[in-house]
């Protein structure tokens, strides 16, 4: 079992309390590096969540709202706390998620960085009244916090995702009721063990964990909770769409992608390989932004698959506890047998395998090594869906206009990437291209200061820059006549 200074509590948390009412009902969290049970979390009922509404209701001040200075103080809070615990955070985090504690004491300052931003700039959710005079008022436009928020996050960025999120909900004044992923609670728990420390109004934020059909029923269908901001699958994000319609409730989406990285005839090949492996093994390939369709010049396949399996084949995979670990476990075996049968399928239809391994020879566990595989199609499960894990499928192309088709073939729109030294076929690209986020000869994914979210499928809203801070408020316009 895990132990750690802040898990002393593994329980929910409800108007400023830790709170246990599931009798015993409890679900394991697992270490993915070696299968082992590290806690056991509640699995709370129903009455929980509406008990952790009903605190956020409280906790919202619209007629004497918080001030822009407590506000910006939450975040600094948050921001010092988590800065201060980022390598014991980043230990919770690599065993319960897999990925190598470095880079996860990496996504820790990531977090802070979205606290620090918001506390940056929280003075532009001011209100502010408009230079002209229009019909002889004078018109003043408030940011009012749309009220109490669900935030449900996925398991992916155990503390990124709720950072995004829960910065911009507390820099509008916005309570909210927080559910983490099953897979990963733990990192979330000791985020609010750090958050019970500090002077936050008793409900302003709440910890509910256990079956997402439950908390996810209650959080669509409650009145009191006029907003959700989800970050996961497509396929739940379109349940949350439809559970909600009655309500006409705002959704804040982040969801699945499928990034096209292109790499040009005259891109540097070294710089798009090193920005590649980046992109694709962190969090062992299991991130929304990771590269998982890479159409390479015909003229240059060859040359930049070589390059590609040079660095794979240095990269160690293990426990992300030891040292030296570029590469986790995948998080579950759902997880490790998705990625498995995309790559076989992509074997049986005619790909060639450059670097890794045949599926048959991958042994027991969840680690899989990074594997590249060439000739791939759209008629390959990997061109088509998420892979979710370490295996860099590569497609040949021979024109821009090509490849802007073939990149746009989905229906997804996160991230995109694209690899070259003409500066105007770089402009050109990026405008065709569907996706909220487009790379130019970087394999970058989003930071704090800049919006980030999907088109099409990927969602709805942004998170991060000002179009972030401004997701969990409503504008109101007061027109004063005399
Ligand atoms: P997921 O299965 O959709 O789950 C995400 C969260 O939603 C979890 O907390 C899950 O709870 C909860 N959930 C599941 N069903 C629900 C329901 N009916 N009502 C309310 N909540 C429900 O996604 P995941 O496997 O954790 O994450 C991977 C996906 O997230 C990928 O598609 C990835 O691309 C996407 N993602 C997108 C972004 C972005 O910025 N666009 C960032 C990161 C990840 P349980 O864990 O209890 O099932």
């Amino acid at each position: 079992m895990i132990e750690s200074p802040l898990l002393e509590k593994l329980t929910g948390y409800i108007g400023g309390r830790w709170t246990d009412s599931a009798q015993g009902n409890t679900f394991d969290v697992y270490n993915p590096a070696t299968g082992e049970v590290i806690a056991k979390v509640p699995s709370m009922p129903a009455e929980d969540i509406e008990a952790a509404i009903a605190a956020g209701k409280s906790a919202l001040k619209l007629t004497n709202p918080y001030s822009i200075e407590t506000r910006r103080k939450w975040l600094e809070d948050i921001r010092d706390g988590l800065k201060d615990n980022r390598e014991e955070i980043g230990r919770i985090l690599c065993m319960e998620h897999g990925k190598p504690w470095k880079e996860a004491q990496g996504e820790v300052d990531y977090a802070a960085g979205f606290f620090d931003y918001c506390a940056k700039h929280i003075q532009a959710l001011d209100a502010h009244t408009i230079p002209e005079k229009p019909k002889d008022c004078t018109w003043t436009v408030h940011y009012r916090p749309i009220g109490v928020a669900g935030l449900i996050t996925p398991w992916n960025f155990p503390i990124g995702m709720i950072a995004k999120k829960l910065s911009a909900a507390l820099a509008a004044g916005c309570p909210s009721v927080i559910k983490p992923a099953s897979e990963t609670p733990l990192t979330m728990i000791a985020l609010f063990s750090l958050m019970d420390k500090l002077d936050l109004p008793d409900g302003m934020v709440n910890l509910v964990m256990g079956k997402a059909s439950v908390i996810g029923k209650v959080l669509c269908e409650s009145p009191d909770v006029p907003m959700l901001s989800f970050t996961g699958s497509t396929e739940v994000g379109r349940k949350l769409i439809v559970d909600t319609a009655d309500q006409v409730k705002k959704l804040a989406l982040e969801l699945g992608g499928n990034a096209p990285y292109i790499v040009f005839e005259d891109a540097d090949l070294d710089a798009a390989a090193d920005n590649l492996i980046a992109n694709k093994f962190r969090g062992g390939g299991q991130t929304c932004v990771c590269a998982n369709r890479i159409f390479v010049h015909e003229k240059v396949a060859d040359a930049f698959g070589e390059k590609l399996a040079e660095r794979v084949n240095k990269m160690t995979v293990g426990d992300g506890m030891n040292e030296g670990v570029d590469i986790g476990p995948l998080v579950n075996k759902q997880g490790f047998d998705k990625v498995k049968r995309h790559l076989d399928d992509a074997l049986q239809k005619g790909a060639s395998l450059v670097a890794g391994k045949q599926p048959g020879e991958l042994g027991d566990g969840l680690f899989f090594p990074p594997t590249v595989v060439l000739g791939v199609n759209r008629d390959m499960c990997c061109y088509q869906e998420e892979t979710f894990g370490p295996l860099v499928p590569m497609a040949l192309f021979r024109t821009e206009e090509e490849v802007i088709e073939a990149g746009n073939d989905t229906e997804f729109g996160l991230a995109s990437y694209v690899f070259t030294a003409d500066a105007e076929r770089a402009q050109r690209v990026a405008a065709g291209l569907r996706f909220g986020h487009v790379g130019w000869n970087t394999g970058t994914g989003p930071t704090p200061e800049a919006p980030f979210g999907g088109m099409k499928a990927s969602g709805i809203g942004r998170e991060g820059g000002l179009e972030g801070l401004f997701e969990f408020v409503e504008p109101q316009t007061v027109p004063r006549g005399f």
